[in-house]
């Protein structure tokens, strides 16, 4: 048999009922009906596998890492060693020192503003986002603007919710030191263009953080091959707990940025005259790190990876299709952001309808997904919009979840 023979029967393909099986919370009623779950974007359901592997860590391998001699410490040690080669063979980074284990997203972007930003930024210079970022990616370079006298480039978008690229190429003028992206956009589901923002951000020298945060679940992301200098994503958004992301940083980057906390682990030696920091990624993790959260990451990975990433974009390709279709034909109902490269979102006002009021309705009828302005306040600004309702796609998502939506919608409109 020939390997590539093997690898068809070894996966099978992608069925989203044996899928379903693996989330245990989708198996139970809420308020007694069954869950239709449209909130990934927010934060994903977790597989049996990633709870199985973050208690029997803890039943049988928990300690701290690198303190202890014993047996336990160090394979815990090993383990978290492990998780963050995970994380690297994920984005395909070329090293897993380019991986720094953080909070979540928004951590990860406050420490290159706080490390790189603080340390490389001069009064004057300019870092360039867009009109359709997540907070996340807005409030970090405010700050840094108050203490540092940086300045704020907004690229503009369409109506549609496209980047206007030739505005975005006029804006990379001398002054832009950074240029920090969406991948994809939580509130309109649009796919930037990152390749291109990168070849021609990296044509004029200036460096690339991409948002990672809605694109690391849906589809295959190549660090290296994006040459991105910096990437950021959330473990709970990949099928894995809270309070454990990750911050991608090229070497040289890691090597040259001071730490932004200091403390126990990220260092080499302490004296009260001096601290000589540990090499990176420790540098960036002062304090007993989130072990447990980094292991249950890990196997979210491993989770994500035996499905396959490729097939799971099929999958929410053609629901996003199949839903797109369904809310189209609903009257009165307006779809917010119809770009043309579009990932997992289906968000949408109805005039004289508060979002807020539709969710609830939605919510009733055991329909979870989010209204309001998604952490994205100036992005509805720019649509004259206070806020919409929004449905997401995941792994576990049914062309019957969305029919739900969609007669759970005629029913409330
Ligand atoms: N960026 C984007 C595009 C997001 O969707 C989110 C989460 N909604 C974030 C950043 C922030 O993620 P977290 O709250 O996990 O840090």
């Amino acid at each position: 048999m020939k390997a590539n023979e093997q690898n068809v029967r070894e996966r099978p393909a992608f069925e989203v009922e044996r899928v379903r099986r693996d989330f245990p919370i989708l198996q139970r009623p809420v308020n007694g009906r069954p869950l239709v779950y449209l909130d990934t974007a927010a934060s994903a359901q977790k597989p049996q596998v990633v709870l199985d592997e973050m208690t029997r860590f803890m039943r049988e391998d928990y300690a701290n890492i690198h303190r202890g001699g014993y047996a336990l410490s160090q394979r815990s040690t090993a383990l978290y060693d492990a998780a963050r080669e995970k994380v690297a063979r994920f984005i395909h980074a070329g090293d897993a020192r380019e991986i720094v284990f953080v909070r979540n997203a928004t951590e990860g972007i406050n420490l290159v503003a706080s490390s790189y930003g603080r340390h490389f930024l001069q009064r004057g210079d300019e870092v360039l986002i867009t009109h359709m970022e997540h907070h996340a990616n807005i409030v970090p370079w405010q700050l840094l603007r108050q203490e540092k006298g940086i300045t704020l480039g907004v690229a503009p978008i369409s109506d549609e919710g496209e980047l206007d690229m030739e505005a975005f190429e006029r804006m990379l003028t001398d002054r832009v030191k950074l240029v920090s992206v969406v991948h994809v956009s939580n509130s309109l589901g649009t796919v930037n263009p990152v390749e291109e923002i990168v070849r021609l951000a990296h044509a004029r020298g200036i460096p690339v953080l991409i948002d990672g945060c809605q694109a690391a679940l849906h589809m295959p992301v190549d660090v290296r091959g994006l040459d991105a200098d910096f990437y950021v994503f959330s473990g709970h958004k990949v099928y894995g707990p809270t309070g454990i992301g990750v911050l991608f940083a090229k070497l040289p980057h890691l090597e040259a940025m001071p730490p932004y906390q200091g403390g126990g682990l990220m260092i080499r030696s302490v004296t009260f005259e001096r601290t000589e920091f540990s090499p990176p990624p420790r540098k960036f993790e002062a304090g007993t790190p989130n072990i447990v959260g980094a292991i249950g990451l890990g196997a979210a990975l491993d989770y994500v990876s035996s499905l396959g990433l490729a097939n799971i974009h099929a999958h929410e390709s053609a629901l996003l299709a199949h839903g797109t279709e369904l809310l189209r034909e609903i009257p009165g109902l307006r779809l917010i952001g119809t770009a043309r490269e579009k990932s997992s979102i289906l968000a949408f006002v109805v005039d004289g309808m508060d979002p807020q009021e539709i969710g609830a309705a939605l919510g009733r009828n055991g329909v979870a997904v989010r209204a309001g302005h998604h952490c994205t306040q100036p992005l509805m600004d720019r649509l004259g919009l206070d806020g919409t309702t929004r449905a997401s796609i995941g792994l576990y998502t049914t062309r019957e979840d969305l029919d739900a939506l969609a007669a759970s919608l005629r029913q409330v409109l």
